[in-house]
């Protein structure tokens, strides 16, 4: 009946009994959000689904009037009644997370001053030939990241010069303040904004930095492409990132591969897909004919009496399998052209072919599915 997609039970969701109380709930609550934040999720895709549908249970169990309506009605009485999860409005996850818990994990679980933060992941682009996909290839990257600055070592300070107690934090690198969020009103501490959390700051900023103890600057770095790399799949550069705040370590370089097109070949796979012209005369007698490979042209037997859309697999000419040693093949679809613009020889020679044609020669054991199966296929 219902059109909207399955909803778990919130119960299920939070892993709480039925009866279970306020207490029980929030505490549920907070287990999972510890689990799914992101700066602990950074690479599961899936965490903020979960998160979001772990808040949508909160929202609703910690509520007496809604939790009632739930345990008597379900999910369609809640819906009925108006009430609609509005996670969407929140840009990402750190906003939701801020928006429940005020300042983040450290507002929430009662942490205190930040600590070391993580660089942000990079993510880059490399385009490669298809030839260069099958062998593998280097590949210099040029991209700007933030680095620590070489003049302060990060510090922020002009080499020196002291660095004193932030004052408007007392050096705890944070600031409270009491905000309304979605559970009411929560003590949430945020980020001192005169010392970026670190509780120090530099009497005389670092001049290359501006007491940032980080700059912006261009990074080469050379990337083996594995072989048999598909377009599409990214490789993992461990630490190349964004450098880390506060001592943090530094994120990732993602590499984006793309391979380009490449005009004798489709690839299905580790497979490799290409096709020859060939006339119906060749087709009825059988030909030699050039195939291309990945390395270079390389000469077929076409059989006689070879049907149109047939296909000649060359094994292990296709392309390497990223994990381990297999190779793909190369698959050779065999396209019979029937001559077209035929002179007045030829339109004889044709007339006279045609008529010494016997069942015998057009004989097929294909039923009519077969033959349409191929046809199809091929188009
Ligand atoms: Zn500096
Ligand atoms: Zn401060």
């Amino acid at each position: 009946m219902s059109q909207a997609p399955t909803r778990r039970d919130y119960y299920d969701v939070l892993g709480v009994p039925r009866d279970a109380d306020d207490a029980t709930i929030k505490k549920a609550f907070r287990r999972l959000a510890r689990e799914l934040h992101p700066d602990v999720n950074k690479d599961d895709p899936a965490a903020e689904e979960k998160f979001k549908e772990a808040a949508e249970a909160y929202e609703v169990l910690s509520d007496a009037e809604r939790r009632a309506t739930y345990d008597r009605y379900g999910h369609e009485g809640l819906r009925s009644g108006g009430y609609a999860p509005n996670f969407e409005s929140f840009g990402s996850m750190s906003d939701l997370f801020e928006a429940f818990f005020g300042g983040g994990l450290g507002g929430a679980f009662g942490g205190g001053r930040s600590g070391p933060i993580q660089g942000a992941d990079i993510q880059v682009s490399a385009e490669v030939s298809l030839v260069e996909a099958a062998h593998g290839a280097p590949v210099e990257l040029s991209f700007d990241a933030v680095v620590t600055c070489e003049h302060c070592h990060g510090n922020g300070a002009e080499p020196g010069t002291p660095i004193e107690t932030c004052p408007k934090c007392q050096g705890t690198g944070t600031l409270r303040t009491v905000a309304r969020t979605l559970i009411g009103q929560v003590m949430s501490t945020t980020t001192c904004d005169q010392c970026g959390g670190e509780g120090k700051v530099a009497v005389s900023p670092c001049q290359t930095c501006h007491g940032r103890g980080r700059v912006s600057a261009n990074q080469k770095v050379s990337v083996d492409i594995p072989a048999g790399i598909a377009d599409g799949q990214r490789i993992r550069v461990s630490g190349r990132g964004h450098a880390g705040e506060r001592g943090g370590p530094p994120g990732d370089l993602y590499v984006l591969v793309r391979v380009r097109e490449d005009q004798r070949f489709v690839r299905d796979g580790d497979d490799l897909v290409t096709a020859v012209d060939i006339s119906g005369p060749q087709a009825a007698l059988g030909v030699h004919v050039e195939v291309p490979t990945l390395d270079g042209a390389q000469p077929l037997e076409v059989p006689a009496g070879t049907q149109p859309h047939d296909t000649l697999v060359l094994r292990g000419q296709g392309m390497p399998s990223l994990r381990g040693r297999r190779h793909g093949d190369l698959r050779v679809v065999i396209n019979v052209v029937t001559p077209r613009n035929l002179s007045h020889a030829q339109r004889k020679l044709f007339e006279q072919l045609s008529e010494s044609l016997t069942e015998e020669n057009l004989h097929s054991d294909e039923g009519v599915f077969a033959k349409l199966r191929r046809a199809l296929h091929h188009r």
